[in-house]
């Protein structure tokens, strides 16, 4: 069951190990496109047939095409939102003193992570390195993954009870082991993979770094059915949206895909759906086209928006976790997630309308509501559609082990939604 975009997936998996980097290959790929990079303290233009993208904080973007015949009376926004961030261990801004004669650096938890899953895994460093070079500031992204990292789980010996329950304090077990005591540290590694002549310890002012797991993306099981990757929550939306809006070309609604940091922990930040971001960036395109507001609030009603989030597939060993109607199954089709509670923004109407783009794409689909005694995650749907009013849809592709260091999804799954994705951008 290998495919093309699957293949591409993991290709774009492996090559981001933070959200800088997944931004930094979306830009690569969109001006390979010939799309046009527009910054937010310049003027826009925009022409009608073009593809455009914008950075905020090099660590979300939004990219966007115009129909070719313009922006009309009858133009809206056709979005596809997703997250670029996923939960990991975030290096604090001080090293640590060294323990017995280990060197270590201290983490924080970056979102709801499976902490158990990071335990024994070769770990690699990468992100965004702040430092002055020849009087003046400057970032650079970087990825150590040479060097292998570990946080060693206590052998069975010294804790008889573990396999009752593995009981791990965020704060000092997790903490990673670089080496040992020597006169090299971290920093002249960092400093070796900046590759800039001249620069010392001192010279490094701010570090943005985040561990992750060594090991390659690859596909699984007796027929490649299954990816085991990391990140696959929420990196797989991330590029299936990509992917779907170079397919497609919009006839009369502008295509979107909105890519937000900082959904792991909570949206509120510059950059996180919970900004202005999306909103500004809708404006400015109706602008370019001398709409006033009046015909953007217009272009909002007309406006519909999928949030792209991956789904919980039912899990062989913990059948219970699931009620028996509502049990998405892997490689089964995208799954449309509904919530009484408006944890997921979906309703009766937008769920009808992305159930028809599924049958003229000829997929199936799925549908999730989850237990009343279990209460579910969120995504950025209800906090962008509360935010500008638009008719909102949570769906997401079924997967195992969300949040682990190593996921588990549908190798086929992928390809039905781009599919599903594709039909709305043609409109
Ligand atoms: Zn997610």
């Amino acid at each position: 069951m290998k495919n093309k975009e699957v293949d591409s997936l993991l290709r774009f998996i492996d090559s981001s190990p933070t959200p800088y980097h997944a931004v930094a290959n979306i830009r690569k790929d969109l001006r390979k496109q010939d799309a046009i990079e527009l910054k937010e303290d310049e003027n826009w233009s925009c022409e009608a047939g073009k593809t455009y993208f914008v950075i905020r904080k090099d660590s979300s973007i939004i990219s966007f095409e115009i129909p070719a015949k313009g922006i009309t009376e009858n133009s809206g926004f056709n979005i596809v939102a997703a997250h670029t961030d996923s939960p990991c261990l975030k290096l604090k801004p001080l090293a640590r003193k060294s323990v017995g004669n280990y060197q270590q650096w201290g983490v924080e938890i970056y979102g709801g992570v499976l902490l158990n899953s990071w335990l024994d895994r070769d770990l690699c460093l990468s992100g965004r390195v702040s430092y002055m070079n020849d009087g003046e500031l400057q970032h650079k992204l970087i990825s150590i993954d040479n060097k292998f990292f570990r946080v060693p789980q206590l052998a069975i010996h010294l804790d008889r009870e573990v396999n009752k329950g593995l009981v791990l304090n965020a704060e000092t077990h997790m903490v990673p082991v670089l080496g040992l005591d020597s006169k090299e540290d971290l920093n002249d590694e960092i400093l070796r993979e900046l590759k800039v002549k001249g620069l010392k310890a001192n010279d490094l002012k701010s570090l943005d770094l985040f561990f992750h797991d060594a090991a390659e993306s690859t596909y699984g099981g007796l027929k490649d059915e299954f990816i085991y990757a990391p990140r696959l929550d929420n990196l797989a939306m991330a590029h299936a949206s990509c992917v779907a809006q170079e397919k497609a070309k919009p006839s009369e609604k502008v295509s979107v895909v909105a890519l937000f940091d900082h959904e792991e922990v909570g949206s509120e930040s510059a950059q996180g759906a919970g900004s202005n971001f999306l909103s500004s960036t809708l404006e400015r395109i109706g602008l370019c086209f001398k709409k006033e507001r009046e015909d953007f609030l217009q272009m909002l009603s007309r406006s519909f928006l999928i949030s792209a989030d991956m789904a919980h597939a039912f899990h062989p060993n913990y059948t219970d976790r699931h009620d028996s109607e509502h049990r998405p199954l892997i490689n089964k089709g995208p799954v449309i997630k509904t919530n009484a509670r408006q944890r997921y923004a979906t309703d009766s109407k937008t769920f009808a309308r992305f159930a028809v783009y599924c049958d003229q794409a000829e997929v199936p689909y799925q549908v999730f509501a989850g237990r009343n005694d279990i209460p579910c995650g969120s995504t950025v749907g209800p906090i962008v559609s509360t935010r500008l009013g638009i008719d909102t849809l949570d769906v997401g592709n079924p997967q195992l082990s969300m949040h682990s260091i190593r996921e588990m999804a549908g190798s086929k799954d992928h390809k039905m939604m781009i599919k599903a994705f594709s039909e709305m951008f043609k409109e």
